[in-house]
């Protein structure tokens, strides 16, 4: 990136040979993302993030001329969208907003005790006016990851008009894509999730699929996407792919491995403490979500950040007060557990030091709030 970043690169929309030079280096990133996720180029559209990738995905699906003449014909005329009870805000409440301002329902995929979608619950869901099924290949919170493959299986065999919709965001460091969302209709992706800049993403976008843009202008990303690319964020997401492909596995099992000693340990020494999600359900390697019963998830991520230990709660909202999670109340789990829920999440450059450190320090640390220190 920074080599490129050096070279000041036109617009890739332009014609002169720096313009031409950053268009091909576009294209070279789109080619890479499109083989390490098992896409075609054209598919691949580039995007500030995530979070776009998955408004891009609702509303452009939604939005389409295609899905509006065929909810014409259909009785209703209503167009409904299926969103799993664990989805990310990102595509929660982009469900939610569209459910709101235009002729669309949206019902809520629920899920089970491990944080999975029931099959049962998906089956009995569709319609045929169904237009959109988001299923997450991989919560953000808990780290489960979604039978998505079964998600495309039971859509196509209900209704030839649904989309599958499936972010991948949290997902893309450690697991195939190419394999976990073959069939989906619409894959998001972030850059920064996997190691790569913030602020670029991408929204794989199959090639029978109608996509009205979010963004109108000069109709770039073949009129899906207009603005100006990010031709070094571009670089960046291929680059940042292309490491965690490389050694997918070995870093998985790592990973894994660490984060299995670091639940051990906790869970040995922290009465209160328990494992939200069952055994035996998939989960990313990094994820460990623990509830500790008894105590304010606040409480224990400041007095961990004093250590220098850091972790996540639930969500919060725009004002900065607490809210209990939507994912963990989709799973059944009581609000008094809920209110103590914290997320370990390790990464590539967590070593056995760390973990150690935590096995030692998170205890005590837990302890002395409950002596009310
Ligand atoms: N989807 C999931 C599962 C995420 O974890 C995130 C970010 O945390 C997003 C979407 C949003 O991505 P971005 O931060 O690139 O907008």
């Amino acid at each position: 990136m920074a080599a490129v970043e050096a070279e000041a690169l036109g617009n890739p929309t332009g014609s002169h040979p720096p313009a031409q030079r950053a268009r091909r280096l576009l294209e070279d990133a789109r080619d890479e993302i499109a083989a390490l996720v098992g896409r075609q180029p054209g598919e691949i559209v580039f995007t500030s993030g995530g979070t776009e990738s998955a408004n891009l995905a609702v509303f452009g699906t939604l939005a389409a001329p295609a899905h509006a003449s065929a909810h014409a014909d259909h009785a209703s005329g209503v167009a409904s969208v299926l969103c799993s009870a664990v989805e990310h805000p990102a595509v929660w409440e982009a469900c939610r907003a569209a459910a709101q301002s235009g002729p669309i329902t949206m019902h809520e995929l629920a899920v089970d005790a491990g944080g999975v979608v029931e099959t049962s619950a998906l089956l009995a869901g569709l319609e045929p006016s169904t237009t959109l099924v988001a299923v997450m290949l991989a919560n953000n919170e808990t780290g489960v990851i979604q039978p998505v493959g079964q998600v495309v299986e039971a859509v196509r065999s209900a209704t030839s008009m649904g989309r599958v919709f499936t972010d991948a965001v949290q997902a893309a460091p450690y697991m195939d894509l190419a394999d976990a969302t073959a069939g989906a209709d619409l894959v998001a992706l972030s850059a920064h999730k996997v190691g790569g800049p913030v602020g670029v993403g991408v929204l794989a976008v199959a090639p029978e699929v109608e996509l009205t843009p979010l963004l109108r202008g000069g109709g770039q990303e073949r009129e899906r996407r207009s603005g100006t690319q990010n031709v070094v964020g571009a670089i960046g997401m291929a680059v940042a792919l292309r490491l965690a492909a490389a050694d997918r596995i070995g870093a998985a099992k790592e990973v894994a491995s660490r984060r299995d000693t670091l639940a051990d340990g906790l869970l040995a020494a922290i009465p209160e403490a328990c494992r939200t999600v069952p055994d035996g359900v998939p989960t990313l390697p990094g994820h460990l979500h623990l509830c500790l019963r008894g105590f304010e998830r606040e409480e224990v991520l400041v007095a961990l950040g004093e250590e220098g230990i850091c972790v996540s709660g639930g969500s919060s909202c725009a004002s900065g007060a607490l809210e209990p999670s939507r994912v963990l109340a989709a799973m059944g789990v009581p609000e008094d557990a809920a209110r103590g829920a914290i997320r370990f999440t390790l990464g590539h450059d967590t070593t056995d030091a760390d973990v150690a450190r935590a096995v030692r320090l998170v205890p005590d640390v837990v302890a002395r709030l409950r002596q009310g220190e």
